[in-house]
């Protein structure tokens, strides 16, 4: 049945590129369609563009290839990704981000991030985790969010619309021709009617029970909640590797990066014991890939050597401070949450635990699980592009820079070719609409934290980090008895 909600306010806009997400990836996809000379319109579920997404507060290093040394090269990169990720990586797509990275980083520059040393005006090269080289430069990122949120203000063409969560994307004739969400503060209907869209909706969290507790303390940010994939998934874009999740290490009550930086500084991984365990699980110990470090730490775990820790007590007082600046540009409440508890990481060891699992996020180095696209950032649909966590192929931060000037740059080539957006088809519309606005109308039913407790529930006991053919089997018996209880939700507001 399709309700009429009469009273709801309807917003419509024309844009030649509708980028659905305001993070890492949509400011510099909508930096290119402005250069291109092309309308954009960025729709972002949280508040304001300059602290929303997983950058929002703050990074510490960026993977580059800036043909500075022997090593530092593409053909390196990318013989290396093909070991790292198992062969599990199109290098065709890999390719896009060594050709782009360094253009982004001549940009970030000029746009005023701190990419250099001031000490000596040269790039901070670090190795990152499963690396033989020192790929990664290490800045002072704290404030890089609000430095391209600004760049993206300042362009004329880029209209952004905050606090508004895109839920649907409108398809005529297996092309993609726009998007509906609503306006998480006064519940008003958005519709953008575009020649292009592009899914920059970040990763999916808060499908895995938080460890560190309250729901919205997340590893990666909360508002990522995998719509983006939803609503391309329905319009007919395929997903690959959505089996691969991502976990890490994390200071115990603190699901937050940070601590591989002291692992990167020679910081040991111990069991209750005081035994360094990770050269039982591969031969470059705690410098390991990620993948590696967190099924050596469940595997002490599992056979009750734990608490694991994290032993800094070795290291040298510049070496700890070094990687505290680390995380007070990536992570400061984590320093201000380890004051509180009085753990002085030089002095003692720090009680590790695995994070919740999310997804999106790297797997190894580079390939993840997402939207499926070619080296144009193109999904299958035609008008659908993708770009960042949201994409099976995005290389953190970095790639999410790149891929999203790439996505910009393609989708505004496609844009250009058409004379119009399409008008809007009001029965399609109407269908939407009913489906965003009945929870308010249902005076009986379950509340999303009711829903959202099960499906965490559902996934720690049966799709966690070992997982079985029967324990799959009953998790789809499970997930389907709750999508049946997820259309009878209410809603007490629009938030
Ligand atoms: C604390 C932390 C530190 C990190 N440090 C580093 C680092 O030092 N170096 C590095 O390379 N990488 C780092 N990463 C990883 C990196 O930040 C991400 O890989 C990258 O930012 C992903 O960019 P994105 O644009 O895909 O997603 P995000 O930047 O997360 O943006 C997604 C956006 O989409 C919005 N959104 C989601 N759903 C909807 C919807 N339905 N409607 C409207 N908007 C929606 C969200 O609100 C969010 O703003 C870090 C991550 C975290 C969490």
């Amino acid at each position: 049945m399709v309700h009429e909600f009469p009273d709801c306010r309807e917003m419509v806009y024309e844009t030649d590129v509708l980028i659905v997400g305001g993070g890492s990836a949509a400011m510099f996809a909508a930096i290119a369609a402005a250069e291109e000379g092309c309308t954009a319109t960025i729709v972002e579920k949280g508040a304001s563009i300059s602290s929303s997404g997983n950058i929002g507060s703050g990074i510490d290093h960026l993977q580059a290839i800036l043909n500075e040394e022997p090593w530092d090269t593409a053909e390196e990169f990318l013989g290396n990704l093909v070991n790292a990720n198992e062969g599990l990586i199109d290098l065709e797509v890999a390719a896009v981000f060594v050709d782009g990275i360094k253009d982004i980083v001549a940009r970030l520059e000029k746009m005023g991030v701190p990419l250099r040393d001031p000490a000596t005006g040269k790039y901070r090269r670090v190795a990152g985790l499963g690396s033989k080289h020192p790929t990664v430069i290490n800045f002072a990122g704290g404030e890089i969010k609000p430095i391209l949120a600004r760049a993206v203000r300042s362009s004329p063409s880029v209209k952004i619309i905050e606090e508004t969560m895109l839920l649907s994307l409108l398809v005529n004739d297996k092309r993609v021709i726009g998007g509906v969400g609503f306006n998480i503060k006064e519940g008003s209907l958005v519709v953008v009617m575009a020649k292009a869209v592009i899914i920059a909706s970040g990763g999916v969290v808060r499908h895995f029970p938080v460890t560190s507790g309250p729901p919205f303390r997340t590893h990666h940010y909360p508002y990522n909640t995998g719509d983006g994939l939803v609503m391309a998934y329905l319009a007919g874009a395929e997903l690959a590797n959505m089996e691969f999740a991502y976990c890490s290490v994390v200071p115990k009550g603190f699901s937050a990066p940070g601590i591989t930086g002291f692992v990167g500084l020679g910081a040991k991984l111990i069991n209750s014991a005081g035994e360094q365990y990770m050269h039982k699980y591969h031969p470059l110990g705690e410098n390991a890939p990620r993948n590696y470090i967190v099924w050596g730490t469940w595997k002490e775990l599992e056979a009750g050597r734990g608490p694991c820790y994290l032993d800094c007590t070795h290291l040298t007082p510049e070496a700890i401070r070094h990687v505290e600046v680390g995380i007070q540009n990536e992570k400061p409440l984590l320093l201000e949450y380890l004051k509180a508890k009085g753990i002085d990481v030089s002095k003692q060891w720090l009680e590790i635990e695995l994070q919740e699992l999310d997804q999106g996020v790297t797997f190894a180095v580079g390939a993840g699980n997402g939207l499926v696209i070619d080296a144009d950032c193109a999904t299958n649909l035609e008008g659908l592009y993708a770009c960042g966590d949201a994409a099976y192929i995005s290389f953190a931060a970095a790639g999410a820079f790149v891929y999203g000037f790439k996505a910009g740059t393609t989708a505004v080539r496609y844009a250009k070719k058409l004379a119009n957006v399409e008008p809007v088809d009001r029965e399609q519309l109407a269908a939407i609409k009913s489906s965003i606005y009945q929870p308010l109308a249902r005076p009986d039913g379950y509340t999303h934290q009711e829903i959202q407790e099960r499906l965490q529930a559902i996934m720690a006991r049966h799709a966690g980090l070992v997982r079985t053919a029967e324990g799959l089997k009953e998790a789809v018996r499970l997930l389907k008895a709750l999508k049946a209880d997820a259309e009878k939700m209410k809603a007490a507001n629009y938030h």
